[in-house]
């Protein structure tokens, strides 16, 4: 298992990480920033969900299209 964490309150709703990782990651028509599929809110205040090792190439790659970098995959 791999956690991705999301910055939500810091997003600009480039679209980047919908693309490229549709399954996981889409754009909330209300406020139009993404989100990240069952992801939850940590202590931390970022959203957070564990995914499994073959979902990490995908989140990896919205990580790195990320313009604001707000996406961490870690492993
Ligand atoms: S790539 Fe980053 S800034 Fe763009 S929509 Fe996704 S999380 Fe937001």
């Amino acid at each position: 298992m791999a956690k991705v964490t999301h910055k939500r309150e810091e997003c600009i709703g480039c679209g980047a990480c919908a693309s490229i990782a549709p399954d996981y990651w889409s754009i909330n028509e209300s406020d139009g920033k993404a989100d990240l599929k069952d992801a939850v809110k940590n202590e931390e205040g970022l959203m957070e969900v564990q995914i499994d090792e073959s979902a990490v190439s995908e989140n990896m790659q919205a990580q790195d299209s990320c313009p604001v970098s707000i996406i961490k995959v870690e492993e």
